[in-house]
């Protein structure tokens, strides 16, 4: 089954798609974890996206699009996959749209968080993760019971990410009203647009979440 998670940063699709990785086998394709691991990698590339990241705005189409039409090829997809952050444009979902056919996949649903705009500050500021295991936490809703060591793994390095301030997060929210909010009735004018309450507790969405991909 392929999937799409929308909805604005911290709506929680990373956790959610995470979740449904380790459940049923179709493989997370974070286009934000794909590009922060270009930056890493320094490259011309790397450079460029990494001032783009930091400023809240959004890489262009043409070389996301070109992201994730290789990564769908590789062998790990052809079980399902869940996009986690792609499309992010209408031009985006267009080009997703041509791929699919010409690989001869299908789109099951597009699935939006929907979120409290007003929640996400705070969400997205707060939150951090272990630098070794990627275990997620959060300064005030989930810090780990022992104060600097992790839950899962026990290490004792974590990080932030660079884009996670709050200067970048108004203008990251700003780019999903006026950027990926217009693909919301590009699906829905399809049919495959269905939504879950990504402010309930993190069990429940993923109680929603299943009752769409089992219907
Ligand atoms: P995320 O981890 O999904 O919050 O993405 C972090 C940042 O990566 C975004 O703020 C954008 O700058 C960039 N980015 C991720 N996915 C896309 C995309 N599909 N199109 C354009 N930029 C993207």
């Amino acid at each position: 089954m392929n999937l799409i998670l929308l909805g604005p940063p911290g709506a929680g699709k990373g956790t959610q798609a995470q979740r449904l990785q380790a459940k049923y086998g179709m493989v997370q394709l974070s286009t934000g974890d794909m590009l922060r691991a270009v930056v890493k990698s320094g490259t011309p590339l790397g450079q460029k996206a990494d001032s783009i990241m930091k400023a809240g705005q959004l890489v262009p189409d043409e070389v996301m699009i070109e992201m994730i039409s290789n990564r769908i090829d590789e062998p790990d997809a052809k079980g399902g996959f869940i996009l986690d952050g792609f499309p992010r444009t209408v031009v985006q979902a267009e080009a997703l749209d041509r791929m699919l056919e010409e690989k001869g996949l299908k789109l099951h649903h597009v699935i939006e968080m929907v979120v409290d705009d007003t929640a996400l500050t705070e969400r997205i500021t707060g939150r951090f993760t272990c630098a070794k295991c990627g275990t997620g936490y959060h300064d005030s809703f989930k810090r780990p019971a022992v104060e600097n060591t992790c839950d899962v793994c026990g290490s004792h390095e974590f990080m932030r990410r660079a884009d996670d301030n709050a200067e970048t997060v108004g203008k990251r929210l700003e780019a999903y009203h006026k950027q990926t909010a217009p693909i919301l009735p590009y699906y829905a004018g399809r049919g495959v647009l269905k939504q879950v309450d990504g402010m309930a507790e993190i069990d429940e969405v993923t109680r929603q979440i299943e009752t769409i991909i089992q219907s």
